[in-house]
This record gives structure tokens, C-alpha cells and sequence, in this order.
């Protein structure tokens, strides 16, 4: 197969930087105080980022320990394309936005690796340098990126409100980036195998699956939505399902049925992914029979669904009947300066470059907005 690489590592189990990419990312636990690391409230293994790029001479400080700036004009909730960009953004109109990067900061790029579809990147990037570069020039322009969870939120009224391991961030617009996360099976086969065969993004990987046999895992429209994108690629694919019956709708199940490539394995249930540093197979049970069964495929796309990251904005903004943000206005909510961008609202396009676009959008938006309120100067608004 086209094996799919993991981050390259520069031997302390640290991805090395590229000739694209002078930032390395330190997972080493040690991040300092000093200029380029990012404050954590400890405990959590900090990201440093080493940058060569000067900073930019805004007087603008990133305060990188306990005690960093905790009040903002521009609050950010999340670290993935999303909240980055709107970071990027914010940050170039003067907001001084500080980022709550959550504590497994990058969003799920940082569980990806080869991206070969965001622009600018011929040669393809991983997931994790991409998103060092996003953070590095998010904070090249004065951004404050704190690798917090936030515990809750208070949006009643401005400033707004959120907390993170006990301290109170304040901003005057916030902009919600929390992405949502794909669903797993839970084995550690599979969370092994990630990246190295196992995959939740047909979108993303199907391209490395060229003329492999593969198997999808799940029976909702995502997982023949899937199926049917890789018949695109993969010469033969599996459709495994724990159940007789389909969530899907009928037309994508007849779609998948008179497909010639993919068979619909139903009552099967995934007890492993087998393979020491590739997929090489699966380990399978019948839920009727209890017979075990082998089945050979280099590929495993899990597709049992998607969960929105919405879970602290609960009693604050409404969700749509599949539990995502309701957006309103482009890229507003239904509380006037809580803007929304990214995963955590679109279950359409769910990719790095959308959500990036979302961010900007979401931070044009907030800028304006506070410029409306008074918060800020009238002259920012053309000058990102
Ligand atoms: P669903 O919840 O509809 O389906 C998830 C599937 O994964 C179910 O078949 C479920 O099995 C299975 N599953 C869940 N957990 C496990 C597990 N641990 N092991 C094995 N199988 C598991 O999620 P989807 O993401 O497919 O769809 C979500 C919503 O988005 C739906 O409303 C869908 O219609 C919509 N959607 C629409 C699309 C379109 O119109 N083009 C494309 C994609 C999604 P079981 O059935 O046994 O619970």
C-alpha cells in the first residue's frame, strides 16, 4: 500500500521541523517561560513552539506564564484552523485576542498526518507542522494562546465570561472554535493505527488508498457517504455494520448496493485492526453467530459519526437537531457578539480550509461588531 507516514521524528519522539516548516513542536513537557512557549496552567504536556520569525513590533505582549493577560477585547475558544485563523485576524485589527487552545490544542489536524489538500502546500504538509505554523503566526501578531480547557461560560452579558482550571478570561466578542471530534470504536488497535491505515476522513486519506482493498465501519449516511467517495480510489471496499438494519437513507443504501465495488457486510462487529505498523487486516465477529472472522484490507475508515464540541455552551446557543451550533447572520449566534466558526457548526464540509475561512469571517465579523459598540476604533476595519 501507499503507506501513510507518521510525523517524521528527530529521534526525542518530537516531530522534526521540515525545510518548509522552521518551527518544531516540543511535547517534551518542558515549556518554559520564555519567549515562544506557551503558558500552561500545568499538569497538561505543553506545546513550545521554537520560530525563528521575528516577532512583530506591535508592543503587543505575549505574556507566556501564570499571570498572562486574562481580559481581551476578542475571546477565542479553540485552537483548530478555525480559531487560529480568527486568532490571525483578530489579532492583525488590534483586538489582542487571547486563545483558549484547549489542552490538546490544533484541533484534529494535530491526529492527522499527511494533508495534501490545504493550499499552499504542494508537497503536502502534516498535520501537525500545519498547525504550528497557524499557531506561530497567530502569535507573531500578538495573540495570547493559553492550552486550557474551558470548564464553563458565562454569555448573560458583556464582557463575556469563561473559566479554565479556576481563572476567569474575559472578552468583549467571543468566537466559539471548539470542532467537533470524530467517534471512535475505542480500540487500541485502532487509536494505534491512526494515521497508519486507520482513518476518519474519507475526504482527507481516500486519496492514499488508490487501488487497496479497505474497510468502512459504520451504518449511517456518513459511512456510505463515505464508502461511495472511496469507490473513487480504493479497488474494493467492505461496508462493516454491527447491525442487520441501516440508519442511512435508502437512496444512499441503494447507491452502495448496486455499487460493483463495495459489499455490505452486516452484524459485523470490529474486535480489532490488525497490522504492527500498517493496517494489515481486521479481526472481526458476527453479532448472530459469534463466529470469528478474518478479513484482509490495508484501510479503515471508521465512520460512526461526529460530535460537535458544544457541550459547555449548553443552556446558552442553540444546536440543530444534529447538536451543532445554530448559526445566525453569516457567522453570528443568537447572542449578539458570540460569533461561531468552524466544525463545531458545520457538519457539511467539516475541512481545515473551510474552517479556516470560517475563522476569518467570524473574526471580520467581531471586529466590526465591537467597532459598532465602540470597543474598538474605526480604523482597523480594512486593514487586515
Ligand atoms: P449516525 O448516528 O446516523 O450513524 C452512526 C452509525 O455508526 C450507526 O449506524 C451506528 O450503529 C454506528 N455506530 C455507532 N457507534 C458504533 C460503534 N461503537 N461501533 C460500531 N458502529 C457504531 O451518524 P452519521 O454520522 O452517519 O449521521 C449523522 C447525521 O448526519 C444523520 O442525520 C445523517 O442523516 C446526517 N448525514 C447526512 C448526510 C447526507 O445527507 N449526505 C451525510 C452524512 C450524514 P447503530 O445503527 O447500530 O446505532
Amino acid at each position: 500500500m501507499t503507506e501513510r507516514q507518521a510525523p517524521p521524528e528527530d529521534g526525542t519522539g518530537n516531530p522534526a521541523s521540515t525545510p518548509l516548516n522552521p518551527f518544531s513542536i516540543d511535547f517534551s513537557g518542558d515549556a518554559g517561560s520564555s519567549d515562544g512557549s506557551v503558558p500552561v496552567g500545568g499538569g497538561f504536556a505543553p506545546i513550545a513552539i521554537e520560530s525563528d520569525v521575528d516577532r512583530a513590533p506591535t508592543g503587543v505582549s505575549v505574556d507566556t506564564g501564570r499571570g498572562g493577560r486574562t481580559d481581551t477585547k476578542l475571546l477565542i475558544i479553540g485552537s483548530g484552523p478555525a480559531g487560529l485563523t480568527a486568532a490571525i485576524y483578530g489579532a492583525r485589527a488590534n483586538l489582542e485576542p487571547i486563545v483558549l487552545a484547549g489542552s490538546a490544542p490544533g484541533g484534529q489536524l494535530m491526529i492527522t498526518s499527511d494533508v495534501e489538500n490545504y493550499p499552499g502546500f504542494p508537497d503536502g504538509i502534516q498535520g501537525p507542522d500545519l498547525m504550528a505554523l497557524f499557531r506561530a503566526q497567530a502569535e507573531r501578531f500578538g495573540s495570547h494562546i493559553v492550552d486550557v480547557d474551558v470548564d464553563r461560560v458565562d454569555l448573560s452579558e458583556r464582557p463575556f465570561r469563561a473559566w479554565a482550571r479556576g481563572v476567569e478570561y474575559t472578552g468583549q466578542a467571543v468566537i466559539i472554535a471548539t470542532g467537533a471530534s470524530a467517534l471512535w470504536l475505542g480500540l487500541e488497535s485502532e487509536t494505534r493505527l491512526r494515521g497508519r491505515g486507520v482513518s476518519a476522513c474519507a475526504t482527507c486519506d481516500g486519496f492514499f488508498f488508490r487501488d487497496k482493498e479497505i474497510a468502512v465501519v459504520g451504518g449511517g449516511d456518513t459511512a456510505f457517504e463515505e464508502a461511495l467517495f472511496l469507490t473513487r480510489f480504493a479497488s474494493r471496499i467492505h461496508m462493516l455494520h454491527r447491525r442487520e438494519n441501516f440508519r442511512a437513507s435508502k437512496i444512499m443504501q441503494d447507491r452502495a448496493v448496486a455499487h460493483p465495488k463495495i459489499d455490505i457486510h452486516p452484524n459485523r462487529i470490529v474486535d480489532e485492526v490488525l497490522g504492527e505498523h500498517h493496517v494489515e487486516g481486521l479481526r472481526l465477529r458476527d453479532r448472530v453467530s459469534g463466529e470469528p472472522e478474518k478479513m484482509e484490507v490495508e484501510g479503515l475508515f471508521v465512520a460512526i459519526g461526529y460530535k460537535p464540541n458544544t457541550e459547555i455552551f449548553k443552556g446558552w446557543l442553540d444546536v440543530d437537531p444534529m447538536g451543532y451550533l445554530e448559526v445566525r447572520d453569516e457567522t453570528g449566534s443568537k447572542i449578539e457578539g458570540v460569533f461561531i466558526a468552524g466544525d463545531v457548526h458545520d457538519h457539511r464540509y467539516r475541512q481545515a480550509v473551510t474552517a479556516a475561512g470560517d475563522g476569518c469571517r467570524a473574526a471580520i465579523d467581531a471586529e466590526r461588531w465591537l467597532e459598532a459598540q465602540g470597543v474598538t476604533e474605526s480604523s482597523t476595519a480594512t486593514a487586515w
